[in-house]
């Protein structure tokens, strides 16, 4: 036998034994189970709070005036001469009428300043969570809004007893007081200023409670408006029709002098 054939022989021998060898040289291939993707997979649900956020949050009100004014008795505020502000408040609510006072002030889209008495909070509890839920300030007017010489603890309970109802029914912890009929010196302001409230009174007083026609209350709050002025109101305590009627009158007037309404703690935290 030639050499080549021997060769060509043992080749083709090795072929066969090592193409019929139990134990492969080289890797068999490996079955992957490849699991099938899930045509629609299921996503976790969206928490319930997503469907409510607005696109951009509105900034938070601003509840407390700056310290300085924390017992302090503040008749209007003086502002940057750059700055042209007015401050409209309601006192003596809520009342029957509140929440067409609220609806003006939306109209509009004014803030304002809300000092409520304690027991009228018991006859329309609503309102008084309509004037935080629209974003104005609530504050606190005495429980009884009385005038005469209180004792030092009946003077503590008609702070007190004010500021925890505006709590429980709002959430919100009231930093302003305004004695009823502005008497500084029966015992109330005393104890709203050992409490570090800051005392409201008013620079702009159109005496709407002397039951005077709209464009009267108009026209007297205009001709006293100035800048860091307080405008007293009232949105309870009785019929405040012709109040009610002003309202817009006021308001589009004062905001064609270039006016910006502000709540209390907003005016107080521009002051010079
Ligand atoms: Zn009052």
């Amino acid at each position: 036998m030639r050499r080549w054939k021997r060769w060509f022989l043992i080749m083709v021998f090795l072929g066969i034994v090592l193409g019929s060898t139990p134990f492969p040289l080289s890797p068999q291939p490996i079955d992957i189970i490849l699991t099938p993707e899930p045509v629609n997979p299921e996503l976790p649900p969206l928490p319930d709070f997503v469907d409510h956020l607005p696109e951009v949050l509105p900034p938070a009100p601003i509840r407390t005036p700056p310290p300085q004014f924390q017992g302090k008795v503040v008749y209007q505020v003086d502002l940057p001469a750059s700055e042209k502000a007015i401050a409209l408040t309601f006192d003596d609510g809520p009342w029957q009428n509140s929440d067409r006072f609220l609806e003006v002030l939306d109209t509009h889209q004014v803030k304002a300043t809300f000092f409520v008495v304690g027991q009228h909070l018991e006859l329309y509890p609503q309102v008084a969570q309509h004037i935080v839920e629209k974003g104005h300030i609530i504050a606190n007017h005495s429980w009884n809004h009385t005038y005469h010489p209180l004792s030092p603890t009946q003077a503590a309970t008609e702070v007190k007893k004010t500021e925890n109802e505006i709590l429980r029914l709002t959430g919100v912890k009231t930093t302003l007081f305004r004695p009823p009929g502005g008497v500084l010196d029966n015992g109330m302001v005393a104890q709203a200023k050992s409490q570090n409230y800051t005392i409201i009174m008013w620079s702009i007083d159109p005496q709407d409670y002397t039951n005077i026609s709209a464009p009267t209350i108009t026209q007297r709050v205009l001709s006293q408006a100035k800048s860091g002025g307080i405008i007293l109101l009232h949105d309870g305590g009785g019929n405040r029709r012709q109040t009610l009627e002003a309202l817009p009158q006021i308001i589009s007037h004062l905001k064609q002098q270039g006016y910006e309404f502000l709540t209390l703690p907003e005016l107080l935290a521009k002051s010079l």
